[in-house]
């Protein structure tokens, strides 16, 4: 392994000890992380939160700002401050300025061993949330479709048993709302193309690791070349 030389960085403060606005980040990332606080949720008011810390008003706001930052929490003027996301990671996914088809790369990455692993450990409450979701997705009207699609492919993931992809994987779900959203929006898309959703749910409910992998791979592999060709004229790379 290389490093760079200690000439090269001479500019570089001593390190500091621990501000007190990181140690509340901190300790408020963990109420997130641990899921004591959801995402969706709104946290306590900050007087609260200034008494239990016993931290100012000033160093809870900068820890505050820190965390919107990151993509965990927002702040919204007037009516509090709510969770966003249980990791950073959804934040620095929307930072990232990824494409369309780098989220399409990703999910193909995924959904195959997701569904694999589904297929494996999926209990009767997971076939029933996947059928559900996909009942919801059929029963969908325009405007509500993409959430609906995307509610299916949470159901899989979940079934999957595996936390750490799980996380990843839900990480990705803001990326792949605004990807189907532009799909959506262009010429040729029919929302029940590709098919072959219902197969990966009768795979997994067969318990077809195999099937339900090949299923969801054939789901993206379709999707991959409709975005191609849609996408065409105006990628020349
Ligand atoms: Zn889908």
């Amino acid at each position: 392994m290389t490093h760079v030389s200690p000439e090269a960085v001479p500019s570089l403060d001593p390190v500091q000890r621990t501000s007190l606005s990181d140690q509340v980040v901190e300790r408020l990332r963990t109420e997130i992380s641990e899921g004591r606080w959801p995402v969706g949720q709104r946290i306590p008011p900050e007087p609260e939160l200034m008494a239990s810390l016993g931290v100012a008003r000033g160093t809870l706001r900068e820890a505050l700002r820190a965390l919107q930052y990151s993509g965990m929490l927002e702040i919204r003027r007037g009516d509090g401050t709510f969770v966003r996301a249980r990791s950073e990671v959804p934040g620095a996914l929307a930072r990232s300025g990824a494409s369309l088809r780098d989220v399409l790369e990703a999910r193909r990455a995924l959904e195959p061993q997701l569904a694999r692993l589904a297929a494996e450990r999926a209990t009767p409450e997971d076939t029933d949330r996947i059928a559900g979701a996909l009942a919801a997705r059929a029963a969908a009207s325009d405007a509500e479709w993409v959430e609906s699609d995307v509610a299916v492919h949470e159901a899989i993931a979940r079934a999957a048993h595996n936390p750490i992809l799980f996380e990843v994987y839900t990480a990705l779900l803001p990326r792949l709302h605004e990807s189907m959203r532009s799909a959506q929006q262009r010429e040729g898309f029919c929302r029940d193309e590709p098919r072959g959703h219902d197969d990966v749910l009768a795979a997994i409910a067969r318990r077809d690791p195999d099937a339900a992998a090949a299923s969801a791979e054939e789901n993206l592999a379709a999707t991959a070349v409709w975005d191609a060709e849609s996408s065409a004229p105006h990628t020349a790379e």
